[in-house]
């Protein structure tokens, strides 16, 4: 119990240091481990933590890998995906999602997304794929591109899964691998109780430190149910050579390192009383912007879903002013993501135009999130939220 009675002064978008309090011993022993074996790449460490993320993802195949964006990425390669194909994505995520389709060549076709999860929006994907393609011998062409689809990439933004089942029948019915970036959400539930990444053909995590799996660096992990794809994006993973040294196809360093999978390995057994504490923590924003914020909507949960809150992402008027207060105020907050993709000018050359998507633009204007991590107390919550009711009262 924390009977401290000083005041709130401050509250940090993510505080890692308050986890690491409570797990350091174990970490310490993990890591030494790896340590007095010396065998820091791939090796015993990382393929238990594969099985042990598998059985956690309700997956039969997990492979380690060196980033959320290598997963991605890997993932793609292993589907064979390249210059003549085309990927539809959402133009709300984080830059990764579309970045990886475009460093293989291909090109990633957005869709809005929907305006209440800011998820694809399934019924976006279904009027782009009937207005604009066409089935040619078992394949969709985009008819102004003449490039073939080859896949769908939703995102299961914030911690909550993408509309899957909607997305999985237009995959199906139009020859449509689907890759799931579930980078923010390992353990998320869809409304039927699914996994994040064990729904589509490969589902891609992340371990970023700020995501709610955090390695003490840059990790990632690929998952399938499919025996194939899992067999070739292992050999993928070490320059595609099989057996070493003789390579039938191209792949790249995409290991995962023994260190990380160590840390990681001790911090899943956590992770459900983690996310325990992130979804009592949005449940306590709910309550507390019910009452004093009636301009601000929360999050929506979609039903019989598991949201894991990476992020508790709020829509706001006046976001950026909204910003420089709660700065003020020293509460971190963050933008998650001020520029779709299809604006972003790397991009450009894909000929996309401000008012293409309008519900992703104006989710870039108005959202913003705000510190929901486990640790998080009910006082500096209270804080984050008299500061935003106090913010719209100017
Ligand atoms: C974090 C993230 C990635 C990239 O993961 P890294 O491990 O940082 O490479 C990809 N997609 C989304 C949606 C992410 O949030």
């Amino acid at each position: 119990m924390n009977t401290s009675v000083e005041p709130v002064t401050s509250v940090p978008l993510l505080d890692l240091k308050a986890q690491y309090r409570g797990i350091r011993d174990e970490i310490k022993v993990a890591l030494d481990e790896v340590c007095e074996s010396q065998y820091f790449v791939m090796g015993p460490m990382v393929a238990g933590f594969e099985k042990e993320v598998a059985a956690y993802s309700r997956v039969d195949h997990a492979i380690g890998v060196s980033s959320g964006s290598d997963a991605l990425l890997v993932a793609l390669m292993a589907l064979d995906i390249g210059p003549e194909h085309e990927v539809i994505t959402t133009p709300f995520t984080f830059f990764a999602t579309g970045g990886a389709i475009a460093r293989l060549g291909a090109t990633p076709v957005f869709c809005d997304i929907d305006p209440a999860t800011y998820n694809l929006s399934a019924d976006s994907v279904n009027a782009f794929i009937r207005e604009q393609c066409v089935m040619k011998n078992g394949v969709l062409v985009n008819k102004k591109s003449n490039r073939t689809i080859k896949a769908v990439m939703p995102v299961h933004l914030f911690g909550q899964t993408a509309d899957m089942e909607p997305l999985m029948t237009l995959a199906k019915e139009n020859n449509l691998y689907v890759i799931e970036d579930a980078a923010q959400a390992i353990g998320a539930e869809s409304g039927d109780g699914v996994r994040a990444g064990s729904i589509g053909d490969i589902g891609c995590f992340s371990f970023f430190p700020s995501k709610n799996l955090g390695a003490f660096g840059d990790g990632g992990m690929v998952v399938t149910q499919n025996e194939e794809l899992a067999e070739k994006l292992r050999v993928l993973r070490v320059h595609g050579g099989k057996p070493k040294y003789y390579h039938a196809m191209i792949g790249g360093n995409f290991r995962l390192d023994a260190l990380q999978a160590a840390v990681l390995s001790v911090k899943l057994k956590y992770l459900d009383e983690w996310t325990t504490g992130r979804q009592k923590n949005a449940d306590r924003y709910d309550a507390l912007f019910g009452a004093q914020c009636p301009d601000i909507t929360a999050p929506y949960r979609i039903d019989g879903g598991r949201h894991i809150f990476n992020q508790y992402t709020v829509r706001v008027n006046h976001r950026d002013d909204l910003r420089a207060h709660l700065n003020d105020r020293k509460i971190g907050s963050e933008v998650y993501y001020p520029v779709p993709l299809h604006l972003q000018e790397c991009f450009s050359s894909l000929g996309y135009q401000k008012g293409d998507f309008p519900v992703s633009e104006e989710a870039a204007q108005s959202v913003i999130s705000v510190p929901v991590y486990p640790e998080v107390s009910s006082a500096q919550q209270q804080y984050v939220v008299d500061a935003i009711a106090s913010f719209q009262k100017k």
